[in-house]
């Protein structure tokens, strides 16, 4: 280890080293600052967009007669059923569903960043974790500490969000067939999911806006409580994280055991007890390796090329690998769907009596009606 009198650790209760050398005084730049600039950024995207879609659903709504405001594709975004289902469609045929393309191309954004950098998204772009890590700031300041639910109750409620990714995947993987997809895709329902979703949040019942408050709420004193107990998203992509080669690793030998790592990590992971971080829970937010003291003893590690990756890499490269795949979707023509405004307006006159199947045996009707037409 170099000792240079700037480059070693100076407070006292950071000098505990393992070894009779001075630990090296961590100098590499922290990341949080860029990582809260991308989420605003991509908040105020999402902003856009709702803004955007809010005067294409008044056009719709005016029968045409207000002024023309095209469907920001960005929305399908906040379609993560529909592109799931868009995605294993893709699978089983090789297509492009043609009703929210942009939608699958943003999945499947998220899911190659997730596994390459583990849950990148949550803690980079995600605006819901944005909201979220914001409200347990808000939390951490009324209460003066970081509180957290006690172990017995942590752990069952972590459990819940893969219960609903479950149901999810069993209905969409095991319950429907072929044809019950492509009938699901090609419904009303799904045609207009987006909009359904815009009168869900526009004309809000008092039970839902209940929940929602509730969750806004329980927020504050227990950080992430959606991301890390609800969200069937961050499940799917939890999963896909242990997949990720690069992992962060504690180097045991320079590590001065100050707990500074563990303090600031806001998924409550005892990084200073474990040599490399295999967690579904690990955003790679990186505010650990920001927060050690000592050079080179936390690092992102590349268990396939055994190099150390850097922090602007992970940061680059997770915003890099979104633009490039939607940007991809905007060239090759697989962006705006091919539902036209006249289509669009036909269909808002009944939007409204559009249900979705609430079951699985309701999904697997789906495909029913048409298999008994062909037998007949
Ligand atoms: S372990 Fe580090 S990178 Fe992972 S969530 Fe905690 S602070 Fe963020
Ligand atoms: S790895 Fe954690 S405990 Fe070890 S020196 Fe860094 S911040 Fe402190």
């Amino acid at each position: 280890m170099t000792k240079n009198a700037e480059d070693t650790i100076g407070e006292k209760t950071d000098l505990q080293p393992n070894e009779c050398s001075k630990p090296v005084r961590n100098t590499e730049k922290p990341v949080q600052k860029y990582r809260l600039t991308v989420q605003i950024a991509f908040a105020l995207l999402c902003v856009w967009i709702g803004v955007e879609f809010h005067l294409f659903v008044r056009f719709l709504d005016s029968g045409g007669t207000t002024t023309f405001v095209s469907r920001p594709p960005g929305a399908e975004g906040f379609l993560p059923i529909s592109s799931l289902m868009s995605l294993y469609y893709f699978f089983q045929t090789g297509e492009i569903h043609t009703a929210h393309p942009a939608g699958l191309f943003i999945l499947a954004a998220i899911l190659i960043m997730s596994l390459v950098f583990g849950k990148v998204f949550c803690s980079w772009l995600c605006p819901i974790g944005f909201v979220s890590e914001a409200l347990g700031d808000l939390g951490d300041k009324i209460f003066k500490r970081r509180l957290r639910l006690p172990g017995g109750l942590d752990w069952p409620l972590r459990f819940v969000k893969y219960l609903l990714l479950g149901f999810f995947v069993y209905v969409i993987f095991f319950v429907m067939t072929e044809l019950a997809l492509r009938t699901f895709l090609d419904s009303p329902y799904n045609l207009t999911a987006d909009i359904k979703m815009y009168y869900f949040f526009a004309e809000i019942t008092p039970f839902a806006l209940t929940v929602i408050v509730g969750l806004v709420l329980l927020s504050i004193p227990i950080r992430g409580f959606w991301c890390r107990y609800l969200c069937p998203y961050g499940a799917l992509l939890g999963i896909l994280s242990l997949l990720s080669p690069q992992k962060l690793k504690r180097n045991t030998t320079s590590c001065i055991d100050c707990g500074k790592c563990a303090k600031v990590c806001p998924s409550f992971i005892k990084v200073d007890n474990i040599n490399t971080v295999w967690s579904d829970e690990c955003t790679s937010c990186m505010a650990c390796v920001d927060a050690c003291p000592v050079a080179n003893t936390l690092v992102i590690e590349s268990l396939i090329a055994r190099r150390r990756v850097t922090k602007r890499l992970v940061a680059v490269a997770t915003v890099g690998i979104f633009v490039i795949i939607t940007g991809a979707a905007m060239l090759t023509g697989h962006w705006q769907n091919n539902i036209t405004t006249q289509q669009y307006l036909e269909q808002q006159l009944y939007v409204r009596g559009y249900g979705h199947p609430i079951s699985g045996s309701e999904m697997e009707k789906l495909g029913r009606p048409q298999i008994d037409d062909e037998k007949q």
